[in-house]
């Protein structure tokens, strides 16, 4: 479902349309039509499976992240659903004015779409903001695309009370072995990034600053310039050293080691104290 369509010469919000009238998918140029009901505010269908397109899967979820979080900014200043032609995407929301991007995800992601999303709008000119439904991301089991996107700029939202965050956390095995407490952010005060002043920041920092231009206030990265977070910073860096060495996989020489030598000779000893029972 999508909250925008093409008619014959403009785009027109789901509000706006005409019931029963045929317009045009802005992304995969399929056949919509309006729906209203009592309970949903409106949106456009497509009249026919276009499985291959990612409005048509859409969920009504995803289209209430959109209109919240759009809602949270002045009027005007969002544009949801906004196409890019030469790149043939449609972003959720565009904020033209510091070239950013929100991508909404309340369904699964593959990392190769997820990377080739984050090239696309940089050729266009844009940064990516990732916003992660909470209900699917940030579980004890990591989801293939979340170590991912977590290196980038990516956060966490409860759509329930409307709520954007960031937190320190480390992953091993892929399973998020480790979560501080939400780190409620502000999403209208983006902030330039600038080289870290220090080498001993937690990977998670460092990791992040390589791969984003730009941070929100009140994240990991804000947190980790202000200097009363000192303390709480070399914590987490002191935790991520720990639970590497806990949760490191033995090497493959060990493992042959184990299985070609130390096992034979303990299955041996083994049946010696069976034999001189
Ligand atoms: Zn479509």
């Amino acid at each position: 479902m999508a909250l925008y369509a093409c008619d014959e010469d403009d785009y027109i919000y789901a509000a706006s349309a005409e019931p029963a009238k045929e317009y045009w998918c802005i992304e995969c140029f399929g056949t919509v039509k309006v729906r209203r009901g009592k309970d949903r505010f409106p949106h456009f269908y497509h009249t026919q499976a276009s499985p291959r397109c990612r409005l048509y899967s859409k969920s009504e979820d995803h289209l209430v992240a959109q209109l919240q979080l759009q809602n949270l900014f002045p009027p005007g200043e969002l544009r949801i659903e906004q196409p890019f032609l030469p790149i043939n995407r449609v972003a959720d929301l565009c904020w033209e004015k510091e070239k950013l991007i929100f991508e909404i995800q309340c369904s699964k992601l593959e990392v190769p779409e997820a990377e080739s999303r984050i090239r696309d709008y940089r050729t266009a000119g844009y940064n990516v903001v990732w916003l992660l439904d909470d209900r699917l991301y940030n579980r004890k089991n990591l989801r293939p695309s979340e170590e991912f996107l977590r290196e980038h700029i990516s956060y966490f939202f409860h759509l329930k009370h409307s709520k954007y965050y960031d937190q320190f956390e480390i992953f091993a095995d892929n399973k998020r072995v480790k979560k501080g407490k939400p780190l409620y952010i502000n999403l209208q005060r983006p902030i330039p990034m600038r080289p870290p002043d220090s080498d001993l920041l937690p990977k998670q920092i460092q990791r992040r600053v390589q791969n984003t231009s730009k941070y929100f206030l009140g994240d990991r990265i804000d947190r980790a310039f202000q200097p009363p977070f000192a303390l709480i910073l070399e914590n987490w860096r002191v935790l991520e050293i720990h639970l590497a060495k806990k949760y490191k996989k033995p090497s493959r020489w060990v493992l042959w080691l184990n299985r070609h030598l130390l096992q034979p000779y303990l299955n041996l000893l083994n049946r010696i104290a069976v034999w001189m029972d």
